[in-house]
């Protein structure tokens, strides 16, 4: 068999959307597995709507992603002269006509096809007019369009959908369609084809929005003497209530870059997006970049609609709780080694990074991301949750400062008595620290309870987390010793 070759055409119309993020992903497992190629093509033929800004927000995208392409990016815009070449070659051939029809007309005739209930697509007009009456007509200057010639048979026209099987439409169905403007400027339809053929694409796979547009294309590249490629159209992702998921419904949350912004590993957002619409079989829903490749095939590709599971009421599922989900089980397991470096750009944000984590303090580094991670959501949870243990400057949250603070005054002075005690320290380790905080709640009278959970709260400023003699020796004596000497200045 050839080499595989896929591509993702992206129309840089905005942002990477996630629905865009799983076509690129799909494209590039198959290509991948197969060992062929992609092809990263920008359809930016549609001019009012392609903007700089937004072709570098795909591709930021998609680096954040780890899609990276063999070829392109190519730019349609570049290719004009070949759409309107084989769209006069297709005139030439008796292929497509010059339709000469205004949008009145045209209008006037569907209206009155909808109300008598006939068929309202173009009635072909214009689809006999001889060689003379076109050239007079050009010469009056009367705006045409050029409309494909739909070939006149009957039964059915079809592909064999690597998703969805046999799909057929009936030739009297289609009619002339339009494919380059009075303008002069081709349409999507002929532009996609003839990219398609010369990139020498072997495999399309993208949305089920577009099966109709398959129909008709599979006709151009009749017209045209190439190949028809293998197609596989997925599933649309929608709502909860089967709606589109759109930046103005939805929000940020249909953005690639908002899980990047939001502290999403790039490959735990990889596997989410894959499972929006493609399942393996079995049950596993974790995958290596490499188990993803060898488990990923074209015929597991669901039918019908993704749901992206998005909760707007409740802040806490900020997007789907599985990707959130998914996220979590990542950032809690993944090689601490791999995974430092992303904690390192999150730090490095938000002003937190020291230069020692990569040198004499590497140990305790990755010590800390281990002890930490392990209630941790995403990457920005190391610099919220996680502030105590890179920054002396930290809020101490509310519940915790009420709950187990302000409501025992007596820890005013508890705790910077066991401060003292923990200074004159000359091992400052698990057991020492344990010794000397259950000493200091027998001697007070209280729970060991009460000391650990105000230790906790002006340690960390959190009401969880890991086991708190652990905390300390991360946190080290000196800095643990100056925060339980503040403790009083809470309760003023
Ligand atoms: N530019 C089209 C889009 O973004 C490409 C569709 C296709 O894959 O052919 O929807």
């Amino acid at each position: 068999m050839h080499e595989t070759r896929l591509r993702f055409p992206p129309s840089p119309t905005g942002y990477l959307h996630i629905g865009g993020a799983r076509t690129a992903l799909y494209n590039w497992l198959y290509a991948k597995k197969t060992g062929g190629k992609l092809v990263l093509r920008i359809e930016d033929t549609d001019a009012d709507r392609s903007s700089e800004d937004s072709i570098q927000g795909i591709i930021d995208g998609l680096n954040w992603l780890g899609i990276d392409w063999d070829e392109g990016p190519y730019f349609q815009t570049e290719f004009s002269h070949e759409h309107r070449a084989a769209a006069a070659r297709l005139v030439r051939h008796g292929k497509a006509y010059h339709c000469f029809c205004s949008k009145e007309e045209l209008e006037r005739k569907r209206e009155a096809a909808l109300k008598a209930k006939t068929a309202v697509g173009y009635d072909g007009t214009c689809r006999h007019l001889g060689e003379a009456e076109i050239t007079a007509r050009h010469e009056r200057g009367i705006p045409s369009v050029i409309r494909f010639k739909v070939p006149e048979r009957h039964g059915k026209l079809g592909y064999d959908d690597e998703v969805l099987g046999r799909i057929e439409s009936d030739y009297e169905e289609i009619d002339d369609f339009v494919i380059v403007r009075s303008n002069g400027n081709p349409l999507y339809l002929l532009c996609n084809v003839v990219d398609d053929i010369r990139d020498r694409i072997t495999h399309v796979v993208r949305g089920q929005d577009h099966m109709t547009n398959t129909i008709k294309q599979l006709l151009l590249y009749e017209a045209l003497g190439a190949p028809v490629p293998v197609f596989a159209h997925m599933p649309l992702t929608l709502d909860t209530k089967k709606a589109k998921i759109s930046k103005r419904s939805h929000g940020e949350i249909v953005a690639v870059q908002f899980y990047r912004d939001n502290g999403f590993i790039p490959w735990a957002f990889n596997n989410f997006l894959v499972l929006l619409g493609w399942s393996p079989g079995d049950d596993r829903e974790i995958f290596s970049k490499e188990e993803l490749i060898e488990a990923f095939s074209l015929d597991r590709i669901n039918k019908s609609a993704s749901i992206f599971n998005y909760r707007k009421d409740d802040p806490k599922f900020f997007t789907d709780p599985k990707a959130i989900a998914i996220n979590e089980h990542y950032l809690r397991t993944m090689d601490v080694e791999a995974l430092a470096p992303m904690v390192k750009d999150v730090l490095v944000k938000e002003q937190l990074w020291d230069d020692s984590y990569e040198g004499e303090r590497k140990q305790w580094f990755l010590q800390t991301i281990e002890l930490i991670r392990s209630r941790f959501h995403v990457l920005t949870d190391f610099t919220t949750m996680g502030r105590a243990y890179f920054s002396d400057d930290f809020q101490i949250e509310e519940k915790p400062l009420t709950k187990n603070l302000l409501k025992f005054p007596e820890l005013q002075t508890l705790l910077p008595e066991l401060a003292e005690r923990y200074a004159l320290l000359s091992d400052f380790s698990l057991e020492q620290t344990e010794r000397l905080a259950r000493e200091c709640a027998e001697r007070a009278g209280v729970k060991p309870g009460v000391i650990i959970n105000g230790m906790r709260t002006v340690v960390t400023g959190q009401l969880a987390g890991p086991s708190l003699f652990e905390i300390l020796i991360t946190i080290g004596q000196q800095k643990v010793v100056e925060r339980l000497c503040r403790t009083p200045q809470f309760y003023v």
